[in-house]
């Protein structure tokens, strides 16, 4: 660089300021690295008071600034101060960052482009088209989809809902009357995007294994129509977030092609297994489906945020054609791709350049070596229930759907009443304690122990460690209490 132009106030660090940067940055991130492959998952107990003590004196902006290596040195202890996915975190939906990712994103942010359209950024523009006709290949959706990459599952369902209603309806529509439909154990975005949209939601009852039930959609419809509603769009479940269940879709499919509605996949944990060929069929019926959401960063391991929203090719109307004349948007362009922009298809206009990591994650592992890796996720999952099985302290609450595995500790000396209060008092400590980590889940109205395993680096003895951590913590409160009872 030459120093000699520069301005009096430039923000630019000098090359040796730089490389001093990057050589701080990279030993904090590979540390990251290093300590989510083995963990604990918290390195000190979690809390608020620890979390609030490391910012202490930091609640005026600085006025003047510090030396680099200052600010990276407490960024390391910011990130240590962390949860870290470790291979015994299995909480949530969360797959740990692949490293390829990391750096993708690394890469991405230097670069820096604004993927709002192919004017302001070709080839990642192009990038995300073609890793979205991938993802869609992948889960057997569609050869050549179409769609765009997106801050999550969330934004997906409602960018999904969005085209539907632009697709399926006229814009002076009533839009309290159109109903979207997804079952109880849908996720919570289904009827927050029916909300935000101005729609009604039906929730409908699922089945023994926790499926939508595809007869109570038919009479649900049939109800809807007959008092004046006009059904828009079924949101069919592909992997549960409670217990990993997955919709009938084929079925759903015929009821949809029936009646003339949107069929949206939310895959956005599950749809990823459908490129493993023991799970896939499952999904069948995938192949009908208007849009499917898919969070790459849940289960194809790249880092947040990475959510995809893929359409059968020419099925949806923009959802933005509102951007009309403003000259901004106006694109001078020769060839018909040189037109694309994002904007006209999300809610977004400018966007981080997520594709790059999803285009570095394909390339390097390739589709299958991804796709064994779900496949031993899964494996794990399945361990885990037969552990629960053979440990007599323990009870599973579903059959694992997917790679999640639901149970509770359950002593003898424990009355059933108090089951739901003992195991809650047991996931606070173990969330507490730090070297593993589970959530909470509510089957067939109990309150279990839920482990979803995402996560490349899990083993059997990660698995096994846990469930001795469960009984141990869950043996000392049993004692407790007893104590309790005597005092
Ligand atoms: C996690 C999840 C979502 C929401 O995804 P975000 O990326 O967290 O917004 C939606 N649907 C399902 C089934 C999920 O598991």
């Amino acid at each position: 660089m030459d120093e000699a132009h520069l301005r009096e106030d430039t923000l630019d660090l000098a090359d040796g300021e730089l490389q001093a940067l990057f050589d701080g940055a990279e030993r904090l991130a590979r540390h990251e690295i290093d300590a989510t492959r083995s963990g604990p998952v918290f390195e000190g107990t979690p809390s608020a008071a620890r979390v609030r003590a490391l910012l202490e004196g930091e609640q005026r902006v600085p006025l003047e600034g510090e030396p680099l290596a200052f600010v990276l040195e407490r960024c390391g202890a910011i990130l240590a101060a962390g949860r870290r996915t470790a291979p015994t975190f299995f909480g949530y939906v969360q797959s740990p960052a692949s490293p390829v990712g990391v750096a993708a994103d690394l890469l991405a942010s230097a670069a820096d482009q604004n993927v709002t359209s192919w004017r302001s950024a070709p080839a990642a523009t192009e990038l995300e088209l073609l890793t979205i006709r991938w993802l869609g290949q992948f889960v057997r959706f569609s050869d050549d989809a179409e769609g765009l990459l997106l801050g999550g599952g969330s934004a997906a369902n409602l960018t999904a809902l969005l085209w539907a209603l632009r697709t399926q309806t006229s814009p002076g529509a009533d839009r309290r009357a159109l109903v979207v439909y997804a079952s109880h154990e849908a996720h919570f975005s289904a009827a927050k995007a029916a909300e935000v949209l101005g729609t009604s939601f039906h929730p409908i009852a699922v089945d023994g294994r926790r499926r939508l039930d595809v007869r109570a959609l038919t009479d649900a419809i049939a109800a809807d129509r007959a008092g004046g509603r006009e059904p828009l769009c079924v949101v069919a479940t592909a992997g549960s977030t409670s217990t990993g269940a997955v919709d009938q879709i084929g079925e759903i499919a015929l009821v949809t092609a029936e009646h003339n509605l949107w069929l949206h996949v939310d895959g956005a944990y599950g749809a990823p297994a459908a490129s493993v060929d023991s799970q896939h069929h499952l999904f069948s019926g995938i192949e009908h489906a208007d849009s499917v959401a898919i969070d790459a960063h849940k289960w194809l391991y790249a880092p947040l945020d990475c959510g995809a929203l893929l359409v059968r090719r020419g099925r949806h109307q923009r959802a933005a054609s509102w951007s009309g004349d403003a000259d901004y948007v106006r694109v001078l362009a020769g060839d018909p791709g040189e037109e694309f922009a994002f904007w006209d298809h999300g809610l977004e206009l400018s966007r981080r350049f997520r594709a790059l990591k999803l285009w570095m994650i394909f390339r390097h592992y390739g589709a299958r070596r991804i796709a064994a890796a779900i496949e031993g996720d899964i494996a794990m999952a399945r361990h885990m229930a037969d552990r629960v099985l053979a440990c007599k302290d323990l009870e599973l609450l579903a059959d694992p759907g997917l790679s999640i595995c639901c149970f509770r500790h359950r002593p003898p000396t424990v009355e059933q009443s108090a089951l739901d209060s003992h195991n809650e008092r047991l996931l606070k400590l173990l969330q507490h304690e730090g070297s593993v980590y589970l959530s909470n889940v509510t089957v067939d109205g109990h309150f279990g122990l839920r482990a979803c395993i995402t996560n490349y680096r899990t083993t059997r003895r990660d698995v096994d460690r846990t469930l001795e951590v469960v009984r141990a913590l869950g043996s000392q409160i049993g004692e407790g209490s007893r104590a309790d009872g005597v005092g």
